[in-house]
């Protein structure tokens, strides 16, 4: 804290000194950003150890632990001889194509730890950390009910003066309505089973990807199938071009409480190929080609053993522990990180607000920092 505090000075100093420099020419300490355009996403509830370990042995072990309906299927599917092996078949995409292009920490086996700073372990809370950048002692249930605290999506709107196009969230779960920002209708927020109207829906291809939308039924009727959401999400991106768009899964969370670790694999398997198809389509469009920066993460992990992997909460240890993924054009390329300094779910705000040049301590003198090598290599990397 101090080193930073002593660091920002330095370059204030720098800067004064300096007043007639090209902001090209600044000092290396203070880069201008590649990035125009950031999407975040986030996976409910899906543990470290299934992230970076795929198909976990000691829960698919014993049917009554995984709740696994056809264990020969999954076998084939993701089961594989190495860890290297077995998450490259859970997540294929991510690992060959996503983790190499950016950073990702969260692997408490390399020594890379991410927890919440909330004691609380559920939705709610992980939600409004990462979406404010800091632990909210009043987010306490998980009810369908606004808060008073700004959230990164509307300061950058606000500060970037974009339009209620320009920001946009596509969620799951329909209570995001509330959480993604203090006032209402600042900007298009899909959440839940919601029809998107006719004004945003442009076009037959979109009203039809609606319209499946609407069709495709899932376990719980407050969480969208996550199929769905992410057809809507991606419709929403080639119609609008947001800057700023928040996608946010909840399957992954609604399998697991039901023990159904053959489902839990399956959603993680068919979110990997959304990230395929939103990285094809990023790569396709020239205003986000070379200046999207994609960051995703969790809102909480789970139990550890295979008796509680299930469930979640302040009495379910291991349960704070999740991990974050920063790809983009101002991230080194380090892969997977090895002996980072403790990074926290309240960080999350101000590492996506530098992407745009924004100071997180002018978004919430209480956020947390920018997770260091999120944007400038770690000081001992090359
Ligand atoms: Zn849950």
């Amino acid at each position: 804290m101090l080193d930073t505090n002593r660091a920002r000075s330095f370059t204030v100093l720098l800067l004064g000194l300096l007043p007639a420099l090209p902001l090209s020419r600044l000092p290396a300490q203070s880069p201008q950003p590649r990035t125009q355009n950031v999407i975040l996403v986030t996976l409910d509830g899906v543990r470290w150890q299934d992230l970076f370990g795929g198909m976990d042995s000691t829960i698919a072990a014993v049917d009554s632990n995984s709740g696994i309906w056809d264990t020969l299927r999954v076998r084939r599917r993701y089961w594989r001889p190495t860890v290297d092996e077995r998450r490259r078949a859970l997540m294929p995409f991510f690992w060959d194509s996503l983790v190499p292009q950016g950073f990702l920490i969260g692997n408490r086996t390399l020594n890379s730890p991410v927890n919440a700073r909330n004691p609380h372990w559920f939705s709610a809370p992980g939600y409004l950390e990462i979406l404010t950048g800091q632990f909210q002692p009043d987010v306490t249930t998980n009810d369908d009910r606004r808060y008073d605290h700004a959230t990164v999506l509307q300061f950058v709107q606000a500060r970037l003066g974009l339009n209620d196009r320009q920001v946009a969230a596509v969620t799951s779960w329909e209570a995001f309505h509330s959480y993604v920002s203090s006032r209402p209708n600042l900007f298009y927020v899909n959440a839940g089973y919601e029809e998107v109207p006719d004004e945003v829906a442009l076009g037959p291809e979109f009203r039809e990807i609606d319209r499946n939308a609407m069709r495709t039924i899932s376990l719980d009727e407050s969480s969208r199938n996550d199929g769905a959401t992410g057809a809507v999400a991606l419709a929403y991106l080639r119609t609008w071009r947001p800057r700023l768009m928040y996608v946010s899964f909840g399957e992954t969370d609604d399998w697991a409480h039901q023990r159904r670790y053959d489902l839990v694999l399956d959603d993680l398997h068919a979110l990997d190929d959304w990230f395929h198809e939103l990285w094809t389509t990023l790569q396709g469009v020239p205003a986000y080609r070379g200046s999207t920066t994609l960051i995703i993460t969790t809102d909480h992990g789970r139990g550890r053993t295979p008796r509680d992997w299930t469930d979640h909460g302040d009495d379910v240890p291991g349960a704070g522990e999740i991990w974050l993924a920063v790809i983009g054009p101002d991230t080194p390329d380090v892969g997977e990180g090895r002996d980072t300094p403790q990074a926290w779910q309240a960080d999350i705000a101000a590492t996506l607000l530098q992407f745009f040049g924004l100071d997180a301590k002018e978004f919430n003198p209480e956020a947390g920092p920018a997770v260091p090598g999120s944007f400038a290599p770690l000081p001992t990397a090359q």
